[in-house]
């Protein structure tokens, strides 16, 4: 019988994923038969997790990376999910709230079916960044975590990490920073979303996404090893005493593909991907501008603009990847696999079906 292909990444304009490196699809298939959540037992993976987050808290500017605690999660919402719950056991009320901009990404929504907290979702400002004002009146004893996204998923927006950071701290919550996207683009902008920016606690950070490692893996950081102690059980039947992480068995194929990934593309790799990226986004905003789609500025390489129902189906038709926002904007992640000439297609596409 004929092998299956996976699909081709020509057309995919809708992923947060991408193509991984050679180097990481090659330790991958090496680590395939290891298992990180039994470090005792595989104890070549432990090590190679260490050293990711080593990288990762390099990235993020965490003040001593050979310290910093974190773990190589299945993604980012794994990542989310123990952040929420990581403040959740770490706060004295009973009743805890976390307080999240309505951009924040779904697994938050999972994270407090799951922990049982009450999530208070705060609008944005007309630029889809977490207004201020309204976290500072949502926050109260009872809020355990404070949420800001560095790299949104639906406009690749980043809030104003410190000034959240600080009104979180005030009202003796913890804060998290969502960096699940724009992790590895943002070393290379003016924003300001890192553990040296603010005094952040956590951070979601995935190589499986514009890292360019094979999935699964996503990145939790934290700035102390409290944050990760407060999610550690016993783990009886293992050599090792206790496990903070969500899952048990994981793929070591995916820690060894991140420290691949990393090691092959931090920081000139990423730094490329990023100009190009963005690049590609300025180029395609433009071209969408030019035919009078209504564009919101890509801040990150992620290109969102008003679109007609009638021509997001005939694009898909054709065979584009294309995905939506929820207010139904067009939205084209610009990956490290989108290439200028995908895009040149993509706008002859569309400009066939306007003719
Ligand atoms: C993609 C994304 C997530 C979820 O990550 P998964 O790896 O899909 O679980 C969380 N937050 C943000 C901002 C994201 O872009």
């Amino acid at each position: 019988m004929q092998q299956p292909e996976p699909q081709s990444f020509d057309r995919v304009l809708s992923s947060m994923c991408t193509e991984p490196h050679p180097a990481a699809r090659e330790a991958g298939e090496r680590f395939l038969a290891t298992n990180p959540g039994d470090p005792a037992t595989y104890d070549a993976v432990a090590s190679l997790e260490e050293r990711a987050v080593e990288l990762l808290a390099t990235l993020a500017d965490h003040p001593t990376p050979t310290e910093a605690s974190g773990y190589v999660t299945s993604g980012g919402t794994e990542a989310n999910v123990q952040a929420v719950r990581s403040a959740r056991n770490r706060h004295d009320a009973s009743d805890v709230n976390v307080v999240v901009p309505e951009s924040g990404h779904f697994s938050f929504h999972k994270a407090a079916g799951l922990l049982d907290v009450e999530l208070r979702t705060v609008p944005v400002d007309g630029d889809y960044r977490t207004r201020t004002d309204a976290v500072s009146a949502a926050v109260d004893e009872s809020t355990a975590l404070v949420v800001g996204v560095a790299g949104s998923t639906e406009y690749g927006r980043v809030d104003p990490i410190p000034e959240l950071t600080r009104i979180a701290h005030d009202a003796g919550a913890r804060m998290h920073v969502d960096a699940a996207w724009g992790g590895f683009i943002l070393p290379f902008t003016g924003h300001e979303w890192s553990f040296d920016d603010a005094a952040v606690d956590t951070l979601t950070i995935d190589p499986h996404k514009f890292g360019q490692a094979a999935v699964p893996a996503g990145g939790l950081l934290a700035r102390d090893a409290a944050a990760l102690d407060a999610l550690a059980v016993d783990t009886p039947y293992l050599e090792t005493r206790s496990q903070a992480t969500l899952t048990g068995t994981r793929s070591g194929a995916g820690v060894a593909g991140a420290v691949a990934a990393m090691e092959a593309l931090w920081p000139d790799g990423y730094r490329d991907a990023v100009k190009r990226a963005s690049g590609n986004a300025d180029w395609l905003a433009a071209a969408l501008a030019d035919r009078g789609y209504d564009v919101i500025e890509p801040e990150l390489p992620l290109v969102a603009a008003s679109f007609p129902e009638p021509e997001f189906d005939a694009l898909r038709e054709v065979g584009w990847k294309i995905s939506r926002t929820a207010s139904g904007e067009l939205r084209v992640v610009c990956m490290p696999h989108v290439t200028r000439g995908a895009l040149r297609a993509f706008v002859a596409d569309l400009d066939r079906i306007r003719a």
